[in-house]
Formats: structure tokens, C-alpha cells, sequence
């Protein structure tokens, strides 16, 4: 699915999109559940995008549905896997996620998802034309992107019809945080994040 010039949700992520972006480079962000790499291999081809040209895989946080077919993704396409420093050691199973994220790790081991064999920390650097803008909260390491005018958000929040709402508490490393960073968010769009903020 188009959403804009060069910006694309791919169906077959459908549920827990991931987004290719065809910058200067070619970027996918979020890789969704596991399970999809041949489908999304497919999908990025039918594009007209060769596989080899995936120049980075960008991840906002490290659940599940996120980090699904990074492993698969980076060695099929070579790409360079990117998050951020706090998630990182989840990503690989350096630490155990908490609370109902253990059930996400079991049901990894279940599907016997690979673990990526590299990750860089985006250490404050912007990739190409993408902005990465720290919100952590639901993740200790849950960034943001911004590009050109369009925010991929991860699990910052959710879209309930149409109204942008905060995950559930459940599903949060740290609510305060969350909050705060919905808050810094609506400073940096100063639109559109209206409707949420009256309910924190
Ligand atoms: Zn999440």
C-alpha cells in the first residue's frame, strides 16, 4: 500500500506493518511478525526494489511483532539492522522482557525465530533522511521516525478508529515515561496529538 511517494506499508506485514522508505537508500522499518520473510522478500520485489538494495532494516522497539524476520531480512539482503542501544539487549536475549513481553520470548522460542547476528545503536545519528526521535516508555528504547511529514510512531500509540490512544498500561516498561513522551511528540508536531492528551 502506497502511502506516499517512495513510502509504502507492505500487505504482507499486514497487522504489524513494516514500511519500506525509498530514500538516497532503501530503508525498511519494523520487520512485523515472524514468519513473512519469503512474503515480504516478494512484496519488496514486486516494487520493483531488488532485495540486495535494502541498505537498513530500522527498528522502533524490541517486541515481537517488530523484530519478527530482522534476523531472516539482514542476511538475505545484507542490510545493517538498527535500535537503540536500551532494546538491543532484548533483541538478543541479553535480557529477559517483562511482564506479558515474556510471553512474546516464548512464543519466539515457539516459532524458533532466529536472533540477529548484529545490531548498530542509532546513538543519536538520523539515517539517511530519517529523524529518530527518542519516546521511550513502552519499550526503555522505543524510538520514533520522522520523515519528511510522516511519523512512524511504533507503539507510541495505537490507532483505536480513528482516535489516537496510549497503549494499555500492560503492555508499558514505564508509564511516566510514556507519557512524557507523547507529550514531547505533540511539541514536536504540534498537531494531530491533541485527543490523546486530554486523556493521559
Ligand atoms: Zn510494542
Amino acid at each position: 500500500m502506497k502511502i506516499e511517494e517512495n513510502v509504502y506499508a507492505l500487505e504482507s506485514t499486514k497487522g504489524s506493518y513494516a514500511y519500506l522508505v525509498e530514500d538516497k537508500e532503501t530503508i525498511l522499518i519494523d520487520t512485523g511478525r515472524p514468519g513473512k520473510v519469503k512474503n515480504i522478500l516478494k512484496e519488496i520485489e514486486s516494487l520493483n526494489i531488488k532485495p540486495e538494495n535494502l541498505k537498513h532494516i530500522l527498528l522502533t522497539h524490541h517486541d515481537v511483532d517488530r523484530i519478527g524476520n530482522a534476523a531472516l531480512l539482514q542476511k538475505e539482503t545484507g542490510a545493517t539492522l538498527w535500535a537503540s542501544k536500551e532494546d538491543i539487549p532484548y533483541i538478543l536475549g541479553d535480557k529477559g522482557r517483562p511482564g506479558v513481553k515474556k510471553l512474546g520470548s516464548l512464543f519466539m522460542r515457539f516459532m524458533r525465530v532466529k536472533t540477529p547476528e548484529k545490531i548498530k545503536s542509532y546513538n543519536d545519528h538520523n539515517i539517511d533522511d530519517i529523524e529518530i526521535i527518542p519516546t521511550p516508555g513502552h519499550t526503555p528504547g522505543h524510538v520514533s521516525f520522522l520523515y519528511k511529514d510522516i511519523l512512524f510512531a511504533g507503539d507510541l500509540v495505537r490507532n483505536s478508529n480513528g482516535v489516537l490512544k496510549k497503549p494499555p498500561a500492560i503492555t508499558n516498561a514505564d508509564e511516566e515515561s510514556i507519557k512524557e513522551s507523547i507529550l514531547k511528540m505533540s511539541n514536536i508536531l504540534l498537531n494531530g496529538f491533541a485527543q490523546i492528551m486530554e486523556n493521559l
